[in-house]
């Protein structure tokens, strides 16, 4: 898959970090990458993953956008109150990023469609605002083998890791009971936006295998005391999702 003039134009900055090359471009280009969920990380994410260059992003929501969205949702504009996320995200990343292919999907993810709705991507990205639908992400794509870059926030908090099926915990192995659901979550947009870039990061990373992934840690974040750890997190043996033999025989492979 090669690039066009633009495209090298386009990405020479980041084509300028070590180990990324034109190679590392290529790859992205070859990439699809799903956000599921495209409201306060998945805006920032689907963003930041168009303009660099993923050749294919797949955003799938069901939601249309209402005015107290639009605090930290930032491809919904005032103009765009009403309308399905997804579809105004998709017009507004085409416009950013005319090289690479957006597709939009209006969906709730459940367990009866995750297959059909996500299907063959290289890696999905956590935009979900509920653990129900995480955790139905998360069995999908460690079942799949996708690696699946899980975020939470809220107000000025939040948490994040790396699943990689078979070289760390999943989702299940670190929460092994539903959190509490929350139907009104408090958040600052600027915590999601982190992140969502974090969140790129580590799908950039995945893609073009340049740097050290957050497999096998978690990230907590603590905007109000502005402290950030990683604490080691470890795969559960007995884990429902993740230790099938299923699982484990695709990853000895
Ligand atoms: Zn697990």
């Amino acid at each position: 898959m090669d690039l066009s003039l633009s495209e090298l134009e386009r990405y020479k900055t980041q084509m300028l970090i070590s180990g990324w090359n034109v190679e590392g471009q290529k790859k992205l280009k070859a990439a699809s990458v799903a956000v599921a969920g495209v409201g306060g990380l998945g805006c920032p994410a689907s963003i930041y993953l168009t303009t660099v260059g993923v050749g294919r992003v797949l955003l799938i929501d069901n939601e249309k956008f209402e005015l107290n969205n639009l605090n930290r949702q930032i491809l919904g504009w005032q103009e765009d109150v009403g309308k399905f996320k997804v579809e105004v995200a998709r017009e507004k990343l085409k416009a950013l990023n005319p090289e690479i292919r957006v597709e939009a999907i209006v969906a709730e993810i459940t367990r009866d469609n995750v297959h059909d709705v996500i299907g063959d991507v290289d890696v999905v990205v956590d935009g979900q605002d509920n653990w129900r639908t995480r955790f139905i992400v998360n069995e999908y794509c460690v079942t799949s083998n996708i690696p699946f870059i899980h975020a939470g926030v809220s107000s000025l908090h939040g948490q994040m890791t790396t699943i990689v099926p078979g070289e760390g915990p999943c989702l299940r192995c670190v929460f092994p009971k539903d959190p509490p659901e929350h139907r009104e979550i408090p958040v600052l947009g600027a915590t999601p936006a982190l992140f969502a870039s974090l969140q790129v990061m580590e799908t950039v990373k995945l893609v073009t295998g340049i740097g050290r992934l957050l497999v096998g840690r978690m990230l907590f974040v603590n905007g109000e005391e502005m402290v950030f750890e990683t604490v080691e997190v470890k795969r559960n043996t007995k884990c429902p999702v993740c230790s099938s033999p299923q699982i484990n025989a695709n990853t000895s492979n």
